[in-house]
């Protein structure tokens, strides 16, 4: 691939906040964005020179879309795979072959199973007779997950004990069944992987969630974190290297008395890597921008103590008052509707030491 001349054009699949913040972080660079997903209403499209408002597989749209677009990217990983071969390929510098192993948990273990890296026990799910098997071989407490679509403690039952298993949901879907880790905290490794190879590593943050969401970032890590930074990020590079990867991608994992324990990965910028808009010397969003484009990496240092803590549901009503805390970075994505469970900004606050 090229480098992306100045005022080229990036292409973004999917219309949520990580594209929005992405293409702010594009125009940094005097590129201009034009976001691409089914639903117009949505927060990606005002910070956006042009949006396509069109079905995933609208052919015809599709073509229009890469004719005006030098590279293309994605802000969300349930992006149909078709609709990504459907465009030039060499145009999509990601791949298609992320999006397919990480749209599905079972092929996602596999993978990472085979470059030597260690999930959560588990099995596959076709059937109810299938989790009887997985609870008689796992045990309890697990978690019974959909294989696809899941995000955010989505498509989940928990299985606490034996008596759950009557509750749970016939499977009508394929899904996996997941022992429950016990573990000491939560981490993410975050990279930006260039198009010569070179692979840049942000600190690994405390990531706490609350019902399945983050709830907050912190850095630096605890010990019981650092010490297990190293085997993730080998396992993390070789997932980029094996996928030909080219921008941010995102591994999140359990720091477990035995090590780390891989959860799920996400090829592309993350939750739990917003942090870096105020926190680090570059961000993801604007690594990412640079690797699509065929730029030099920015240093990933991390510029302080930083926490990141996401504005969830109707915590966004009072959000400015945030600001009379002069050290507060607030974002806010502009969504209309504060459901409950949903993100609606975060805020970051960066104490330089
Ligand atoms: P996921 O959508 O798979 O990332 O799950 C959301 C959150 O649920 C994780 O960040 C964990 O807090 C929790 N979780 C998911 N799977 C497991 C597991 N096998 N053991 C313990 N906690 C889990």
């Amino acid at each position: 691939m090229q480098t992306i001349p100045q005022g080229g054009t990036i292409g973004i699949l999917g219309g949520g906040q990580l594209g929005r913040m992405m293409a702010m972080a594009a125009a940094q660079l005097g590129y201009r964005c034009i976001g691409y997903a089914p639903e117009g209403d949505n927060v990606a499209s005002p910070v956006c020179a042009d949006f396509f408002t069109k079905d995933w597989d609208d052919r015809p749209a599709l073509a229009a879309f890469a004719q005006k677009c030098d590279v293309i990217t994605w802000e969300f990983e349930n992006v149909p795979v078709d609709t990504v071969k459907a465009l030039p390929q060499d145009r999509v510098p990601c791949g298609h072959r992320a999006l397919e192993v990480a749209q599905d948990r079972m092929a996602e273990k596999r993978f990472v199973e085979g470059l030597g890296g260690r999930p959560a026990p588990h099995a596959a799910i076709h059937s109810a007779d299938d989790i009887t098997q997985a609870a008689e071989r796992i045990g309890t407490p697990a978690i019974l997950k959909t294989c696809r679509e899941g995000y955010d403690g989505k498509g989940q039952w928990r299985v606490d004990s034996a008596h759950d298993l009557s509750g749970l949901p016939t499977p009508t879907q394929p899904c996996v069944y997941e022992g429950f880790v016990r573990f000491d905290a939560e981490f993410s490794v975050i990279l930006a992987r260039g198009q010569n190879g070179e692979i840049r590593f942000w600190d690994s943050a405390l990531n706490e969630h609350e019902g399945g969401i983050l709830a907050r970032s912190i850095l630096p890590a605890p010990d019981h974190v650092t010490r297990h930074i190293e085997a993730a990020r080998d396992l993390a590079r070789q997932v980029a290297d094996a996928l030909h990867y080219v921008g941010v991608l995102t591994l999140e994992f359990f720091a477990t008395a035995d090590g780390p324990v891989f959860n799920e990965m996400a090829p592309r910028v993350h939750n739990s890597g917003h942090w870096s808009i105020e926190g680090a010397a570059t961000s993801q969003f604007e690594n990412h921008i640079r690797a699509i484009c065929g730029l030099p990496l920015g240093d990933t240092a991390t510029l302080g103590s930083v926490e990141m803590r996401n504005l969830i549901g109707a915590e966004t009503g009072s959000a400015f008052s945030l600001l009379s805390d002069p050290a507060n970075h607030l974002h806010l994505y502009g969504k209309a509707s504060a459901r409950e469970g949903r993100k609606m900004g975060h805020v970051t606050r960066v104490t330089r030491v």
